[in-house]
Formats: structure tokens, C-alpha cells, sequence
């Protein structure tokens, strides 16, 4: 089986030292992953010094068309990036799977393409004129994350590169391959040492958030690990952007119409198999709906296919790896021992391969691990509520807070609700609905910066106030 290299300087490098990468589904070995030094660093670090050098001056029309070809080398690519992605991440191609992940990527790195931040002038008068220019920051050092790799490293480096900085990406050991892939293409039609690839575990991020050549990091990944990654990079004073965990909270209003929501709270829930920062984790419903809900959730939860990602049919994957696979196996199990009922799921699948169905609990509330941590997984705790001010007070009891939706008919009233919600987005009757052109991040310690939209690109630039 191939052995993919790194990408320094435009150029490939073949190591030492590789790591198989398996497929979630069935343990196969699918791939192998370089497993990069400190010393590849260094050298991808002074490539992407060395790049930045040109790149930080070549004129804006001509990034956007860098970033335009990137797209056009996405979508040219994109069943065989998509295949990659399902072999290794083990989510679906179909549905909501790998070639959404990769139309995703291509939307993302074409709209990102056309922001610019043009000079603001905030005085021009006889006392002289001052103009906020936006400049490229220098080497940013990208740590992605496993469950959504190839639309997260585009998340990464297209705006930072459309700022005019330089990469160093680092994907998650778990599932380097397609972006070793991605990297490659990009590299087709960005100058050398535009964008570099190094490989390897959390030693490589320390690394990366301790070195100083790296200017800015931006991380996506566990809250523990931005932790780390702001106390590593205070030594060099990096600038940040961390995307962290969450623990959405959805809330029915009791005019909701059960029937006609369930599609939505499911998939809101269940994308990717629950492994998405932004699913909802928490779904509170009225008591007066509670048990139609609870009714309408499984009814469409029996149409859902899970199996193996190749397959046209399936619609949901295994969980990616042994660890989150045995979190939420332990969750669940907490869970019906202190009395929750199983409405379904509830037990992994027989066979090869980290599948746990979807399981939806019913009858549980705060206390329990299922609904006060992140489970990352096909396991959806129902809380019931009575009363309206109660409910918004528990979906705020939380350290996190990325997402958050309201549920309701009354279109004004969700609105105003939504305003009581600490989190950094809120949907009304969808969630996790992100889009290229709107600002994405967290609030408390789902992280801080945003993602995304011309606020998102701004975070990839520092301002120089010029006084004439
Ligand atoms: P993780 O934190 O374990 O790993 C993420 C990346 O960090 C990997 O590349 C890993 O190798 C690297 N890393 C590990 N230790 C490091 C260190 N000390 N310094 C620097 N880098 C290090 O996260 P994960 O398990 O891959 O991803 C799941 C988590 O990511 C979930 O909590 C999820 O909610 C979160 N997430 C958040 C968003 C968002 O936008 N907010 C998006 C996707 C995932």
C-alpha cells in the first residue's frame, strides 16, 4: 500500500517512520501515513517563511484566483477525495457524508476566494487622514481535527492564504490521507512553500504551538487540547483561533409540531454520526410534546441505514476511533443504569468495525455524564421541561457554548429566546446549518475567534493604522 509523504517547498518528502491509518469500519489498513520530525518542521517552517517573503505582496485579484484554481482542483478530485475520506473517517459517501464534505469545501474555498478587505479610512479632514489597512500576519500553523478533515483544512488555509499568509498544516494522525491529498492538489497551483504539510500526533502540535517562526495557529479540535495549545504559544505570544468542543442544546417549544421537525432534530443530532462540533447534544422538550417527540425521533431513526461508508446505502458511519467509540458506549450505559430509558440503540453492533447505533435516551436530566459532557456520538439525551425560564437557565449551565437552536412555529418568540442563549450561533427550527458567508465560533469555553464570512478572514490579518 502507498506511503504518502510530506510537503515541504512544493516538494514531496518521503520519510523514515509511517503510522497505518485503518478504516473505521472493518480495521483494514488503507493507507500509510508519514510521521514527520521536529527537524521536518523546522524545515516546513522556513519554507513557509521563505514563501511568505512574495506572497504576502502579490496583488489581490491574483490570490483569489489561486484560491478559485484550488476550488477547481477540489471539485475535479472530488470523488476520489470523497472515497479517501469515507476509507479512513469511516463516514458515509453518500447523505450528509463525504461528497457533502467535499461539496462543502469547494463552497467554503470559493467564497472565501471572493472576500476582501479593502483599506478603511476613519478620518480624512483638515486635522489629516487615517486609513486601517488589513496585513497578512506571516507563517500560520493549521491542527486539524479527525472528523471533518478535508472541510476543516480548507477552513484553515483558504482564508489564510487569501489574507496572504503561509501554512504549516498538521491533520489528525487519525486521518491524515486526505489531506496529504488535498495538500497535494493545492500545491499544483500555489507557488512552493505557500502551503506545507507536516504530519504526526500532539507532539508536533506542541511543537507547532511553541515555535517561533509560526505567527498565528489555528486550531480545531478538543477544549483539553486548545488548553494546552494557548499555554504552549503564550512563550511566543501567538495569536489564536481555537474551534472547540460544544454541547449544543436544543429547545421545543410546545407549539412545535413533532411530526415535522423530527427529520430535522434528528439530522441536527445525528450528522456524521454526532461526531460534528456544532450537532445538538442536549434536545429539551416541553412535557405537553414530550412523549410525541420522543415517538416522532424514533419513527424516523428506523429508516436510517449505518454500515459500512462505501456502501450507496448507508447513510451513517462507525465512530471514527476505539476511544470515542468506548465514551459512548460507557455514556450510554452510565445512562441506563441511573434510570434513563433506552427508546432505541443502546448497544454496539456485532461485527468488525466501531459502529454504535443511533441511540436516543429518554428520561434523563443534568447529573448525568450523557447530558453534562461532550459525547461526540449517535446518543441523543431528551431532557423534559415545564416551565420556559428553567429551560433556558439549564441549556446555559454548561461550560461550553458553540451552538443552540429553538424549536417553535412562533417565529418572534424563538428570536427573543434565542437572544437568552450564551452561545456563538443559534438556529431556528435547523441547527448546525453553518455557511461560508456567516461568522462561526464559540463563546465560554467552546473557544474564542471566528470562522468564516469577512469577520473570519480578518482573524488571519493584523491592523496597520496609517496617520498622514
Ligand atoms: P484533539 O484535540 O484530540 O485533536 C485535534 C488536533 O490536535 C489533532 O491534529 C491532534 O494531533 C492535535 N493535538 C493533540 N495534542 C496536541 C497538543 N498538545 N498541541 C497541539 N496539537 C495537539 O481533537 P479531536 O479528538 O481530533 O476532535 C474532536 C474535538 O474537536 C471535539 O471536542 C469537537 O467538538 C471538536 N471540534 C470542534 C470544532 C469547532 O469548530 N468548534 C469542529 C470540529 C471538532
Amino acid at each position: 500500500m502507498e506511503s504518502l509523504p510530506l510537503i515541504i517547498d512544493g516538494q514531496q518528502i518521503q520519510v523514515d517512520n509511517h503510522q497505518p491509518v485503518r478504516n473505521p469500519a472493518n480495521g483494514d489498513i488503507v493507507g500509510h501515513a508519514p510521521v514527520a520530525t521536529t527537524a521536518h518542521l523546522d524545515r516546513a517552517v522556513a519554507a513557509a517563511a521563505a514563501a511568505f517573503v512574495s506572497w504576502k505582496d502579490t496583488g489581490d485579484k491574483e490570490r483569489q484566483a489561486y484560491c478559485r484554481a484550488i476550488a477547481d482542483r477540489i471539485a475535479d478530485n472530488a470523488e476520489s477525495l470523497a472515497r479517501l475520506l469515507t476509507l479512513e473517517q469511516g463516514k458515509p459517501l453518500n447523505g450528509l457524508g463525504a461528497r457533502f464534505e467535499l461539496e462543502g469545501a469547494q463552497a467554503w474555498t470559493r467564497v472565501t476566494a471572493e472576500l476582501t478587505l479593502p483599506v478603511e479610512v476613519v478620518q480624512d479632514n483638515g486635522e489629516g487622514r487615517v486609513e486601517v489597512h488589513r496585513r497578512p500576519i506571516g507563517v500560520v500553523g493549521s491542527i486539524t481535527p479527525w472528523n471533518w478533515p478535508v472541510m476543516i483544512a480548507c477552513w484553515h488555509v483558504i482564508p489564510a492564504i487569501r489574507a496572504g499568509n503561509t501554512v504549516v498544516i498538521k491533520p489528525s494522525p487519525l486521518t491524515p490521507l486526505s489531506t496529504i491529498r488535498l495538500v497535494q492538489l493545492m500545491n499544483e497551483v500555489l507557488p512552493r512553500g505557500v502551503v506545507n504539510l507536516v504530519t504526526g500526533a500532539g507532539e508536533i502540535g506542541t511543537a507547532m504551538s511553541s515555535h517561533p517562526g509560526i505567527s498565528k495557529v489555528t486550531f480545531t479540535g478538543s477544549i483539553a487540547t486548545g488548553k494546552r495549545i494557548m499555554a504552549t504559544s503564550a512563550e511566543t505570544l501567538k495569536r489564536l483561533t481555537l474551534e472547540l468542543g460544544g454541547n449544543d442544546a436544543g429547545i421545543v417549544l410546545p407549539d412545535a409540531d413533532p411530526a415535522s421537525i423530527a427529520e430535522g432534530l434528528f439530522w441536527g443530532a445525528f450528522i456524521n454520526s454526532g461526531q460534528t462540533c456544532a450537532a445538538l447534544k442536549r434536545l429539551y422538550v416541553h412535557d405537553s410534546i414530550y412523549e410525541p417527540v420522543c415517538d416522532a425521533l424514533v419513527e424516523y431513526s428506523r429508516k436510517i441505514v449505518m454500515g459500512d461508508g462505501l456502501s450507496e446505502a448507508t447513510v451513517l458511519g462507525p465512530l471514527q476511533n476505539e476511544m470515542q467509540f468506548k465514551k459512548v458506549r460507557e455514556l450510554v450505559d452510565d445512562a441506563r443504569g441511573r434510570g434513563a430509558r433506552i427508546l432505541v440503540g443502546g448497544k454496539p453492533l456485532d461485527g468488525p468495525g466501531f459502529f454504535y447505533p443511533v441511540t436516543l435516551v429518554a428520561d434523563i436530566d443534568h447529573g448525568s455524564p450523557l447530558v453534562d459532557e461532550e459525547q461526540f456520538g449517535p446518543a441523543l439525551p431528551i431532557i423534559r421541561y415545564r416551565d420556559e425560564n428553567a429551560v433556558i437557565t439549564k441549556a446555559n449551565d454548561n461550560p461550553t457554548g458553540l451552538g443552540g437552536s429553538i424549536w417553535s412555529k412562533d417565529i418572534d418568540k424563538a428570536r427573543v429566546l434565542a437572544a437568552r442563549l450564551q452561545c456563538g450561533s443559534v438556529w431556528i427550527n435547523k441547527h448546525g446549518m453553518i455557511q461560508p458567508n456567516a461568522p462561526f465560533g464559540g463563546v465560554k469555553q467552546s473557544g474564542f475567534g471566528v470562522e468564516f464570512g469577512v469577520d473570519g478572514l480578518k482573524e488571519f490579518t493584523t491592523i496597520q493604522s496609517v496617520f498622514s
